[in-house]
């Protein structure tokens, strides 16, 4: 029995925009990444038990106990209060679940999905629960046949990725900009690494798809078309699927920027598509 274990911000049992086919998506919680266009921002902190959230919650669900803040579930309306209030982007909702705990959830779902996707956050940011629940799926004969893949946004190193090769299949990467000043503005970080990890994956047959976020007069994929052109056909027969940035559920100055529609978009996947690279366009615009 492995009893390691990952803070969760939420499990979908069906789920059929996290990969290919339908999925099981869990998410984890916390984030590397510091993204203005983010719209799942209370995962990206980890609950430091403040209790600030406790006194805001509509519905008593929430309680301090002995240092440490306490959701009762059952009597939690989703209000989502308790988010918009903390400081940390955090939430008091996140569960612990061991490896074991997770194993349960899929088994019941198993003959209905195709895998299982593990996204965040950033799901690698704990990296051993990550690699012990993919091994425990493939040791599985009952759910050997599930894809194990990754959402990630590419800041794990190179040994990290070498825990995960013999245990997964694929990961779906982020590239949010071009050029590396401008990746920095949009997520706090620099973007060598996740470039780095995009070529690497590519290289081991393990990047599933690559993905490019349109952001209106905030993305820089067509000042850098050529390069970043050259970039994709080095990886091979890798899918691009474009996303669409939506506003909805940002914080900050993000949350004024405007919402991509398919007139944003378009110039983007007809250029990529005249360069001979796969696009996968946006299913829905809000
Ligand atoms: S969820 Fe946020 S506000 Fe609530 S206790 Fe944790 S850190 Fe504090
Ligand atoms: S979402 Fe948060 S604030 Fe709303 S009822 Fe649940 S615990 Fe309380």
């Amino acid at each position: 029995m492995n009893s390691r274990c990952a803070l969760v911000s939420q499990v979908i049992p069906f789920s059929c925009v996290d990969g290919p086919g339908s999925r099981l998506a869990l998410f984890l919680q916390g984030c590397n990444l510091r993204c203005k266009t983010c719209h799942n921002p209370w995962t990206i902190g980890r609950c430091n038990d403040c209790g600030d959230c406790v006194v805001h919650c509509p519905h008593d669900a929430l309680t301090l106990q002995a240092g440490r803040v306490w959701w009762q579930e059952s009597d939690c309306q989703k209000c989502d209060t308790c988010l918009h209030v903390c400081s940390q982007q955090s939430t008091p909702m996140a569960h612990r679940f061991s490896v074991e705990e997770i194993l349960a959830q899929i088994r019941k779902v198993a003959p209905f999905i195709e895998g299982i996707t593990v996204s965040g956050g950033e799901a690698t940011t704990q990296l051993p629960f990550l690699v012990a629940l993919f091994h425990a799926v493939k040791a599985d004969e009952s759910l050997k046949h599930l894809t194990c893949l990754v959402d990630s946004n590419g800041l794990l190193s190179e040994t990290g990725w070498q825990k995960l090769l013999p245990v997964f299949d694929g990961a779906m990467l982020d590239l949010k900009a071009w050029n590396n000043e401008h990746h920095r503005f949009l997520t706090g970080r620099e973007n060598p690494q996740i470039k780095h990890s995009i070529r690497w994956l590519a290289q081991h047959k393990r990047l599933t798809e690559l993905r490019l976020l349109v952001i209106p007069d905030h993305c820089d994929y067509f000042e850098h078309l050529g390069p970043l052109s050259a970039f994709i056909h080095a990886l091979g027969d890798v899918p691009v699927r474009i996303n669409a940035f939506h506003a909805h559920g940002v914080y900050g100055e993000a949350a004024r920027w405007r919402s991509a529609t398919a007139d944003d978009v378009e110039p983007l996947a007809v250029a990529l598509e005249k360069r001979r690279i796969t696009v996968i366009r946006p299913a829905l615009y809000l």
